[in-house]
């Protein structure tokens, strides 16, 4: 099944405003305290006392199959063989075992680790186990096109659009700050948002394109893109309809919504049109947030500029900070089209632009508070020290919530677990569907991923301590 089937099936997926009441969350309390013996880490200064995420003391918050399933998944995504060749592995799987084993298998296993559930039950039971812990649910419904894929035109983008409003509704449940993701081209076609990034380059259409008209359709009114044909304007009208309505329900509801970056092909376009859902939402409060992908060379170009444009339009800004997911693609077209390189030459470039703008970020919060919030989107331990560092140093309070961290579902719990515990803003990316519906974007993550899946030595190590302490006092 392709990702576009995906969102057909995803309607099915119903939460009724009706079922919110029955839904109570339990409170996470954040004031529990992490060992006070932890050690400080080795470079630039301080990370706040009480936090290291190098004892592993937090799994002992984990049940002994958590534990058990997270190491044998991750010692098997230690093998980049076979994380490279999951899908087909996905594929051999499924013709030996039979479908409902293969999925029986699949669901105790990747599944349970990576994936909230697919039944409001399911989905409601994860979110509270995080809450539990001290860690903020943040919804992802796995739907996402890239150019040239098939699917059944504006059917399937309205389709899309009510399964953006219920996970809306879903993430608005029982929590402050709640927080949610959204793929813009699950709501406007990937082609026409290639088309339209090539148009943002010709400075002659930068008045037809300017963030001013996209907000005067986004409120209903009927403008012409001269530059588009007439099914080309059509869909951009209703998908801006689309995004407005997700954008404004998201505010009424008081959920924050995360926009995320793709392809470079694409994210001029993906910018347009957040920028323009920000001007309608955000002029108290960031409501709308865009993400800036620090792996490209020009990340850090891209984010001031969008920084001064919020500043002239008189909006709050919020930034969703992210290494970048897309690096082998980025490549392999540039190499195959003749174009420069977009990403940086190597991880430690890459690295110095998010520490750069990570810096600019936190001073921005520190300054102007709630206007401006940040999500340090990183497993990257030194990444997440260093905020700590920052916010300690520019008095940026932990629990504010405007400046928060993020992390996947199933991956890096030492550090979630323990910024969790210590009382800061984090949350768990979880995706949710079907097994079928959500192995496609699973393959698609392990490969993204890569780096992160076979750098995870040290979680499974941390399992490893935490199974053998149990065993042992058990014997
Ligand atoms: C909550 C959340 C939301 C996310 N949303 C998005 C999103 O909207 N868009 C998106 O693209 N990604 C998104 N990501 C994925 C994110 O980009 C990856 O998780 C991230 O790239 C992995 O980086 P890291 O900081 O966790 O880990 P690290 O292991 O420190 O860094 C790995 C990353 O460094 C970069 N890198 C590695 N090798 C090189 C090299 N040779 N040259 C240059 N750069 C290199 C790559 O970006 C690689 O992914 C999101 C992640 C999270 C947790």
């Amino acid at each position: 099944m392709s990702l576009s089937g995906f969102t057909a099936a995803r309607a099915s997926l119903r939460f009724p405003v009706l079922f919110r009441a029955r839904l109570f969350l339990r409170a996470a309390s954040s004031q529990h305290t992490v060992d006070a013996a932890f050690p400080t880490v080795q470079d630039s200064g301080p990370v706040p006392r009480r936090i290291s995420f190098d004892d592993g003391e937090v799994f002992r918050l984990k049940s002994f199959w958590e534990i058990a399933r997270g190491l044998l998944i991750f010692r098997l995504c230690s093998f980049p063989t076979l994380v490279n060749n999951c899908q087909k592995c996905m594929s051999f799987g499924r013709r030996i075992l039979g479908r409902r084993l293969f999925e029986m298998v699949v669901r105790a296993s990747v599944y349970r680790q990576f994936v909230a559930g697919e039944s409001l039950l399911e989905i409601q039971e994860c979110m509270d186990k995080l809450r539990a812990l001290g860690i903020r649910p943040m919804l992802a419904v796995p739907i996402e096109e890239d150019i040239g894929a098939e699917n059944s035109g504006e059917v399937w983008y309205t389709k899309n659009l009510e399964t953006m409003l219920r996970c809306v509704e879903l993430s608005a449940i029982g929590g402050s700050r709640s927080m949610m993701q959204l793929k813009i081209t699950a709501l406007m076609n990937a082609d026409l948002c290639k088309k339209l990034t090539l148009c943002l380059e010709n400075p002659s259409l930068a008045g037809e394109l300017s963030i001013e008209k996209i907000v005067s359709v986004m409120d209903g009114e009927i403008a012409s893109f001269p530059c588009l044909t007439v099914e080309e304007s059509q869909h951009f009208h209703n998908s801006l309809r689309r995004l407005a309505q997700v954008a404004k329900y998201g505010k009424n509801q008081k959920v924050r919504i995360l926009v995320d970056a793709e392809y470079t092909y694409l994210n001029p376009a993906l910018t347009l049109v957040t920028m323009a859902m920000m001007t309608l939402c955000n002029q108290s409060e960031p409501w709308i947030w865009n993400t800036y992908q620090c792996y490209l060379k020009d990340s850090f170009n891209l984010l001031t500029n969008d920084l001064g444009l919020a500043q002239r339009l008189g909006i709050c800004f919020g930034v969703k900070l992210v290494r970048g997911a897309y690096m082998d693609k980025e490549r392999k077209l540039a190499k195959e089209r003749s174009y420069p390189d977009p990403i940086n030459p190597d991880w430690e470039a890459t690295s110095c632009s998010y520490q750069r703008s990570l810096d600019t970020l936190l001073e921005l919060v520190a300054i102007h508070g709630d206007r401006y919030n940040l999500i340090v989107a990183s497993h990257n331990e030194e990444s997440v020290k260093h905020a700590l560092r920052r916010m300690e140093e520019l008095g940026i309070h932990r629990e504010a919530g405007t400046v928060c961290f993020g992390q996947l579902l199933g991956m890096c719990d030492q550090v979630s677990l323990t910024l969790g515990q210590a009382g800061y803003a984090i949350y768990k990316s979880i995706p949710y569907g079907s097994v079928n519906e959500v192995i496609p974007y699973l393959v698609r993550r392990a490969q993204e991923n890569q780096s992160v899946l076979c750098g995870i030595r040290k979680e499974r190590d941390l399992l490893q301590k935490e199974l053998k302490r149990r065993l042992c006092r058990q014997a």
